[in-house]
């Protein structure tokens, strides 16, 4: 798929649909740097892709998004001199009305969905510009329509994908393509990290089944794949797109 030997960075790669991505990328014979905080769980995802894809190069950083940019740029240039590729994947979730809405809780998505983006994405700027690289950006579903009890996340990854198609608009001219993913409901551990489990998850994820119009949840490698598209130079004409990976559902109309 045209990403052999492309240095990759992707955030969130200690976990679901972030694993996957690092996965694919370095299957189609990316070099990826693998993001996250936590240190075993990186670690995990490392020995995958090297027991997976014999002779691929990894690096680990471990970072924190919201704080630590400059250090996943330099750590990535240091191991690999160059970057192709930013896939902006860590994310975080909320539910609740406003009428509940915690300040606090407001603040950490925003900074983990968005605020952190804009933050890695202008360090990552200049690499990408020698490299006429691209940005793939991992939204969801909610943020192109909307759903109650969504209010912090939904606004999140909205204003994700308003970030995806300015800056598209912007790096056009140098040749750098930026992109997104918008998932559907997708079986991960961002649910049990808010502490959805058990009952409530198992009638979520009923609820969720019969609500995307091919009648089932995504998988992390059907976003994986995705990803990798329009990280590739087969999506070499594509920039500013917002594309859905859940099973139709961005056409229903809100109830
Ligand atoms: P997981 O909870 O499984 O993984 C989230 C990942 O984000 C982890 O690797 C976590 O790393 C990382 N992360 C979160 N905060 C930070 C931070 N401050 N610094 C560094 N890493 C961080 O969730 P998913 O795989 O489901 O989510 C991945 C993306 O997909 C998110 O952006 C999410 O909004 C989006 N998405 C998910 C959907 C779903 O149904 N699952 C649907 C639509 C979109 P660590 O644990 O190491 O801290």
């Amino acid at each position: 798929m045209s990403l052999s030997d492309k240095v990759v960075i992707v955030t969130g790669a200690s976990s679901g649909i972030g694993a996957a991505i690092a996965e694919v990328l370095a299957r189609e014979g990316a070099q990826v740097a693998l993001v996250g905080r936590n240190v075993s769980n990186l670690e995990a995802t490392q020995a995958t892709l090297q027991q997976k894809y014999k002779g691929i190069k990894t690096l680990n950083v471990v970072a924190d998004v919201t704080k630590e940019a400059d250090l996943i740029v330099q750590q990535t240039l240091k191991k690999f001199g160059r970057i192709d590729v930013l896939v902006n994947n860590a994310g975080i979730l909320a539910s609740g009305p406003l009428a509940d809405l915690d300040i606090v809780e407001f603040d950490a998505v925003l900074n983990t969905n968005l605020r952190a983006v804009v933050l890695l994405t202008k360090a990552v700027l200049p690499h990408l510009v020698k490299t006429k690289g691209a940005v793939v950006n991992v939204s969801s579903c909610a943020g192109l329509r909307p759903f109650a009890n969504a209010l912090i996340y939904g606004v999140s990854k909205a204003a994700l994908d308003q970030f995806t198609k300015i800056v598209a608009l912007e790096l056009a001219p140098q040749g750098v393509r930026v992109n997104s993913v918008n998932p559907g409901f997708v079986q991960t551990n961002i649910h049990s990290r808010i502490g959805i489990k058990d009952e409530a998850y198992k009638t979520l994820l009923d609820r969720a089944i019969n609500s995307h119009p091919l009648g089932r949840v995504g998988d992390v490698f059907e976003v994986a794949e995705a990803v990798a598209f329009l990280a590739s130079s087969k999506a070499s004409f594509t920039t500013g797109a917002l594309f859905p990976i859940d099973g139709g559902k961005h056409n229903l109309t809100p109830r």
